[in-house]
């Protein structure tokens, strides 16, 4: 019954069911085997510039598509993958796919899309990260200015000595840095300043209800505000409604990305959405 949706469903998964039979069948095992079976797939999720309208970028977001469960999403096995150190080939094929995906791009008109990826902290903290991305860059193609790496702002935080000699190897070699989920964790604001990044990510959870709870409101306009003076871009995150959008706009947020502009999508499903974007 389940055989019939085949490998490329996407069906959504369901946890009830995925969950226990997957660690009856020893997930660990099942998500090394994902990884040589190349049953993970990327999808893609447009990232608009709110001053123009345009796709400016699209953020890589995994997913498993097991043979028989069908779609798992990335909060099912990330935290398994952090925990066994499956991470670091999952994370090394993650930036390798996103890093052809941008050369495919590239070649088909879509130049200046810029592709981010998600690193988890595991990876983060290898003391070779910088040879290794800069190895994935060299056998991809791929240009790191058209690359941002996303890290949360809970694991630069961590240790901010080593953070800043990693975040400066990574910047060295060309890539944009971006602070995922900010508001969640704990930035000291000095910090802000002295690391080398590019872009804070407001996270969803304060643009839920940003346009019915005025606290909420004053968050992420203070987050935009404090942004735009350190010169970094800012993006809000988790957009589902226009007025959310609406109201981003007149805070100055810099991009925006959510539902509303558009779900994360298969590559054939994003350049499709690309191309009609680019006609409207
Ligand atoms: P994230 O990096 O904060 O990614 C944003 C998540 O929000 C994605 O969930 C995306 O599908 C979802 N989202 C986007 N727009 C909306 C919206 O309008 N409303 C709502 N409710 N959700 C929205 P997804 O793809 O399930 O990924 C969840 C998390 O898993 C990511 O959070 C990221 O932390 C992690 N993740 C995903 N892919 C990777 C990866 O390749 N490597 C690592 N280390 N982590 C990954
Ligand atoms: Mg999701
Ligand atoms: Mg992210
Ligand atoms: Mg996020």
């Amino acid at each position: 019954r389940v055989k019939e949706h085949g490998r490329n469903s996407v069906r959504q998964f369901i946890p009830e069911m995925g969950v226990t039979a997957i660690s009856r069948l020893n997930m660990e095992g099942a998500l090394r085997r994902a990884l040589e079976r190349h049953e993970l797939t990327l999808h893609y999720q447009p990232k608009i510039e709110l001053a123009t309208g345009h796709i400016v970028g699209a953020e890589a977001l995994v997913r498993w598509h097991h043979p028989q469960i069908g779609l798992i999403h990335p909060i099912e096995f990330i935290p398994l993958a952090e925990e066994t150190g499956l991470i670091l080939p999952l994370g090394e094929w993650v930036l390798a796919e996103a890093c052809r995906q941008q050369v495919s791009w590239k070649k088909s008109g879509m130049a200046d899309l810029k592709i981010a990826v998600n690193m988890s902290p595991r990876q983060f903290r290898q003391e070779d990260l910088s040879e290794r991305v800069a190895a994935i860059f060299t056998e991809t193609g791929a240009d790191p200015s058209n690359v941002t790496l996303e890290l949360t702002e809970s694991m630069v935080m961590q240790d901010v000595n080593s953070t800043l000699v990693a975040l400066r190897a990574l910047k060295n070699l060309g890539l944009s840095i971006s602070l995922d989920d900010f508001g969640t964790g704990y930035s000291s604001l000095s910090y802000l300043r002295r690391f080398p990044i590019d872009e804070l990510k407001i996270d969803k959870s304060f643009i839920n209800d940003i346009h019915e709870n005025p606290d909420d409101a004053a968050i992420a306009s203070a987050i935009i505000a404090m942004a735009l003076s350190l010169s970094l871009s800012v993006v809000a995150e988790g957009v589902e409604k226009k007025e959310q959008a609406e109201l981003l706009r007149k805070m100055g947020c810099s991009q925006v990305q959510g539902y509303y502009f558009g779900r994360p999508m298969d590559a054939a499903g994003f350049a499709t959405r690309y191309r009609e974007h680019i006609n409207e």
